[in-house]
């Protein structure tokens, strides 16, 4: 898919050179919205989400659930530096969404952090200061032309937070550490380009592994992690009433899940989905996953285009 998007990509670049500048802009395929899973796991989850395009991008940490430094070593390749983030949004509190180092880092950098309300008392016992912490409810912007939309989700006493994050009209779900997945969350979910959500756990490994009861009794029942299937029914439920480019599975089990049992579920039951997942890991980045509108190209751009004969070259009008 993304070979395609490439080839796309090179036959826009020549028709946008071309157009009247002030129609340039309705056939640019520049992402304004982009993410890449920086790891993911539970030894530290951590998101990067780019605000904007053309070399003029916000950077915000969705958790910082990696040290600083893996964190920083996972950015280079991407071409961002640590300083350049400016937020980190987190989903919850625990130690695998935040990396005890991000304390100090968070207080020298100043960094913004925005967590729950329900969260505040814990994100000051874990040592965050009060001075860099936003807490948020129900919605809240990100700075200016991005707006979170979030979902109290049911996981462990304090529950964790699904995202809505939009941006340039783009729309990026995320969800992550849930026990199941509740019609609230599902009616936020609507006309998203992209979602992130967890397939922790296939559930014949997790009953046959060798767990104590009591951790299974938590990790299945309703308050810890979403199963291969529970996702999958979600992403099911969204790209029914979206436009799902990516689907980025997170926080797969490395104990109790397998990368080739999630694709060989999603071959079986949405095998038009195949070609839009990503599995994220532990162990190393996502490629940058761009959202991207479908093509709408309006009549004058057209017109202009059928003037200079080059209307061919566009990729088809949708
Ligand atoms: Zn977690």
């Amino acid at each position: 898919m993304r070979d395609g998007r490439e080839d796309r990509e090179s036959r826009i670049a020549p028709v946008r050179s071309l157009l009247p500048s002030s129609l340039r802009h309705f056939v640019t395929s520049s992402p304004m919205l982009s993410f890449c899973v920086l790891g993911s796991g539970s030894a530290g989850n951590s998101t990067l989400v780019a605000l904007g395009g053309n070399g003029r991008a916000r950077y915000v940490l969705i958790d910082s659930g990696l040290s600083p430094r893996a964190t920083a070593r996972r950015l280079g390749p991407l071409g961002v530096r640590p300083a350049e983030i400016g937020d980190i949004v987190l989903t919850h509190l625990d130690r695998d969404h935040v990396h005890p180092g991000w304390i100090s880092a968070v207080r020298r950098h100043c960094l913004a952090v925005h967590v729950h309300q329900r969260h505040r008392n814990a994100a000051l016992r874990v040592g965050l200061p009060a001075a860099c912490l936003r807490a948020f409810g129900s919605v809240f912007c990100l700075g200016e032309g991005t707006e979170i939309e979030t979902t109290l989700l049911g996981h462990d006493q304090l529950g964790s937070v699904g995202l809505v994050l939009e941006h340039a009209g783009l729309r990026l779900g995320f969800a992550t550490d849930l026990g199941r997945v509740p019609e609230t969350l599902l009616e936020r979910l609507v006309g998203l380009h992209a979602l992130a959500i967890e397939s922790n756990y296939d559930r014949p490994m997790q009953t046959a592994s060798d767990r104590p009861a009591a951790l299974k009794r938590r990790i299945m029942g309703g308050l810890g992690h979403l199963s291969n299937e529970q996702s999958l029914a979600a992403v099911l439920r969204v790209a029914e009433q979206g436009d799902l480019g990516h689907i980025a599975l997170l926080h797969l089990s490395r104990q109790c899940n397998d990368p080739r049992l999630v694709r060989t579920l999603y071959a079986r039951h949405a095998p038009h989905l195949l070609s839009r997942l990503t599995l994220s890991s532990q162990d190393r980045p996502t490629p940058w996953l761009h959202l991207r509108r479908p093509e709408r190209i309006p009549r004058m751009a057209v017109a202009a285009g059928r003037q200079l004969n080059f209307l061919e070259m566009l990729p088809a009008v949708s």
